[in-house]
């Protein structure tokens, strides 16, 4: 997604742009995520901001491409007792509560927005501003509506290999590209080529596991975390989860996996469920059933119901910076050739406008 918004911003200035991809098809961390434009639980500062200006980006793009299903649905984190509920109370006294769109609301309110959540909590912490995209089919979407153009020119089944010369690339078949820029997006396929251009990237490696249901059989009109995702973003960070953490330990299997439960509903009534981190090597090449297990209780917990049939499962990977607080790692590595990676669990989200500043800081 991070090259592809690239070609768009590339495109909508006018200019012509060939995107090679490895894969018949994007196999990378933007089809395997929840498709969460996540606003909620972003830094203040630089990360909201960005987060906050793709939102816009991603809604004005979702006009003009359907196909990316786009929704402002907004999330509810369920809050359980009075230490969950205290981190809530935390965010909404945030001087940026209100750009992210938080409220406090009772349990009941909560059902009003949601009434799929028939399941057991005291009151929740609503995000109006977060949002949902369909991951398996955006780039396929975004990628026709660039063919429209006239301008655009997609090649899968092609690895780039070598920088060749300025603005130059060549490719496994041989073939060389010459652009006013290359940007190498390559997510977190940080060997061969990127190692060779930067040995010491400051760029790290995390793998989640992924689930989806068959059909809920109804809406799911909000995505949904729990607060066990408190402990994870910075926008939570406050005596308050201080507290939580000291006096809530978390369950075994979550702290095991650096759990949180995220869901959002899909197109076709199925649901998302995450996630895991792991960040030691070599990563798991299975998944492990424990944290489904927690995250297929969780989930009944709120919604007072079985969870349909687990249908798939999977693991994703994404490269994240080393310093958690940059929202992205763009360097340039050779004349007229950019990298662009690192953009951490919030790559979907931000990846319009990380390519718009690229766009815009080599002003195209
Ligand atoms: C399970 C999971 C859940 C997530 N959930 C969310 C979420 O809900 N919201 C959010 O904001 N973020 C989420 N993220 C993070 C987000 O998905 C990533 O940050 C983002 O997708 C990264 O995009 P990318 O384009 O950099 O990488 P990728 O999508 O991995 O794409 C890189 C592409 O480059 C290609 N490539 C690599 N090297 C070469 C080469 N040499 N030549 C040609 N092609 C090459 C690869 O084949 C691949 O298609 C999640 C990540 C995971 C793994």
């Amino acid at each position: 997604m991070v090259g592809t918004m690239h070609a768009w911003q590339a495109v909508e200035r006018g200019h012509e742009v060939v995107q090679i991809e490895r894969e018949a098809e994007a196999r990378g961390a933007s089809l395997r995520n929840f498709g969460q434009i996540w606003i909620s639980g972003r830094a203040g500062g630089e990360e909201l901001d960005t987060a906050l200006r793709a939102r816009e980006l991603w809604e004005r793009i979702g006009a003009r491409v359907p196909g990316l299903g786009f929704r402002a649905i907004g999330s509810l984190t369920p809050v359980r007792n009075p230490r969950e509920l205290a981190v809530a109370e935390a965010a909404v006294a945030r001087p940026d509560a209100a750009a992210r769109g938080y409220e406090l609301v009772t349990a009941e309110e909560a059902r009003a927005i949601n009434p799929a959540l028939r399941g057991t909590f005291e009151a929740a912490l609503w995000c109006e501003r977060d949002a949902a995209v369909e991951p398996r089919t955006a780039q396929p979407h975004l990628r026709d509506a660039l063919r429209a153009t006239g301008r655009y020119t997609f090649l899968p089944g092609r690895e780039v290999r070598e920088v060749v010369g300025t603005g130059a690339v060549r490719d496994d078949h041989g073939d060389v590209y010459r652009g006013d820029a290359v940007v190498l997006a390559t997510g977190a396929w940080l060997s061969g080529l990127v190692r060779e251009l930067v040995p010491d990237l400051p760029v790290r490696r995390v793998r989640l596991q992924m689930m989806q249901t068959a059909p809920l059989g109804e809406p799911l009109t909000t995505s949904v975390a729990d607060a066990d995702s408190f402990r994870y973003y910075p926008a939570y960070r406050s005596e308050a989860l201080d507290a939580l953490s000291a006096g809530q330990a978390q369950t075994p299997v979550a702290a095991a996996h650096k759990m949180q439960l995220l869901m959002v509903q899909r197109h076709d009534g199925g649901l998302t469920i995450g996630d895991t981190h792991e960040y030691e090597h070599p990563f798991a090449f299975d998944t492990v059933e424990d944290p489904y297990e927690h995250l297929t209780e969780v989930v009944e917990s709120f919604l007072g119901r079985p969870l349909p049939r687990i249908r798939r499962r999977w693991a994703g990977v994404y490269a994240q910076c080393t310093d958690t607080t940059r929202v992205v790692h763009r360097q340039q590595v050779a004349d007229g050739v950019w990298l662009v990676t690192g953009p951490g669990g919030r790559g979907m989200t931000c990846s319009p406008a990380i390519a718009e500043t690229t766009a815009n800081e080599l002003g195209w």
